[in-house]
């Protein structure tokens, strides 16, 4: 073959540093990892016991492109509550793969080739390719940690061009656990309605936030509902990462765009998730306070010994990530990383995974037990202690 099989765009876009590096851990025995972000929870039994019981009445077909109604209904129902805006269900609410899926169909859905879309970084991994592979071009904003990781208005107004068409925003944030305040939030919408933007808002660490801090979407501010595709899920609060399942909630132009891309590529989420995912909304929400209130003890314990090692590590509100400084070390992100698991087979991932302002950090998840998070820290403290930090 004379010329590359794979299309440029595709080729241009790198492999997601998470997964590298957990190619190296796979390779190895024993790790305790603070790697991936996913819960240590298995899916809870009503929630499990539904979808058998689907199986067993042989619900094994298609469903409706969009989900199945009562799906549907009980989505718009658990928004509104949750996010005090109201959805729809026939026509603005559709059931998707995951987040993943929704933010791809969000994209593809919104974007022109050349369209710029205005992101927070550090941030989860897939934004930056999402947009690249929807022919967009991902304009990141850095955050810092002396805001607490909280993107300014101010620095996102200094990043917007005519072209500019879409801004992403995740609060609390993957991999810092940052939350926005509302001050800062309103400023950010009075910025999307001045410049005509779309906003789509990945809400799936809503459910996670300590310290009583309340959670505001941005749909639910003054004239953003018909300006801002809410995209939230179940693999997160309720512990269901491997079901699949997510959902959009948009003015009901939008869903249509996406519904169309989603019929053609996917046709519908497995029933038997969504059988599951109706179970976890109609009675399933009060299990997610146990598990928020354990995330939030061992936030606790892990924002403590992290500054007590002498790594800065700031006390995130949301989500279950921690993003210590790791620049006392004198290493860089991945020395510390690389180090720390070929020598005490602990695995966090090098912040630069998450953007370039990652540089200096680290993500640990605390999703994990708490003698596996003590022993953990045991072993960082050790690694920190031969690197001489804090002497
Ligand atoms: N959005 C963010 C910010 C995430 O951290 C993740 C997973 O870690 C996802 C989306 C993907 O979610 P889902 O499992 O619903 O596809």
């Amino acid at each position: 073959m004379n010329r590359s099989p794979v299309a440029a765009h595709v080729r241009a876009i790198p492999r997601s540093g998470i997964r590298d590096f957990f190619e190296v851990v796979q390779t190895m025995h024993d790790v305790i990892s603070l790697g991936i972000g996913e819960p240590d929870f298995v899916t809870p039994w009503h929630i499990r016991e539904a979808a058998i019981y689907s199986l067993e009445k042989g619900r094994t077909g298609y469903t409706s492109n969009l989900g199945l109604p009562k799906l549907r209904t009980a989505i718009a129902g658990y928004v509104a509550q949750h996010f005090r805006v109201s959805y729809a269900a026939p026509t603005e609410v559709l059931v998707t793969v995951g987040v993943s899926e929704a933010i791809d169909l969000a994209l593809r859905a919104l974007l022109d080739p050349g369209d710029e879309v205005l992101y927070h970084e550090p941030c989860y991994v897939s934004y930056s390719p999402s947009i690249a592979l929807a022919h967009g071009v991902p304009v990141p904003v850095p955050t810092r940690a002396e805001d607490g990781f909280a993107l300014r208005a101010e620095a996102l107004a200094a990043r917007i061009t005519p072209r500019s068409k879409v801004l992403m925003l995740n609060f609390p944030t993957n991999p810092t656990g940052g939350i926005l305040p509302l001050g800062e939030l309103e400023a950010i919408a009075a910025l999307c309605r001045r410049h005509d933007l779309i906003v789509l808002t990945d809400e799936i660490y809503s459910e996670l936030i300590y310290d009583g801090t309340p959670h505001h979407s941005i749909a639910s501010l003054p004239g953003m509902r018909e300006r801002t595709v809410l995209l939230h899920g179940f693999s997160k609060a309720f512990a269901m990462t491997g079901w699949r399942i997510g959902y959009a909630c948009a003015p009901a132009e939008l869903i249509e765009a996406m519904m169309k891309i989603h019929q053609y590529g996917i046709l519908c989420a497995s029933i038997t998730s969504q059988e599951a995912a109706t179970e976890a909304l109609v009675r399933g929400t009060p299990g997610i306070e146990p598990m928020r209130r354990d995330y939030e003890a061992r936030r606790n314990y892990v924002v403590k010994a992290f500054n007590d090692l002498g790594l800065p590590c700031l006390r995130p509100r949301g989500a279950f990530y921690v993003f210590p400084d790791i620049r006392p070390t004198g290493r860089t992100s991945q020395e510390f990383a690389l180090g720390l698991l070929k020598e005490k087979k602990v695995a966090v991932v090098p912040g630069p995974a998450f953007g370039a302002c990652g540089e200096g950090f680290v993500r640990a998840c605390y999703a994990t037990s708490l003698p596996q998070l003590k022993e953990a820290m045991r072993l960082i403290g050790e690694f920190c202690k031969e690197l001489r930090v804090g002497s």
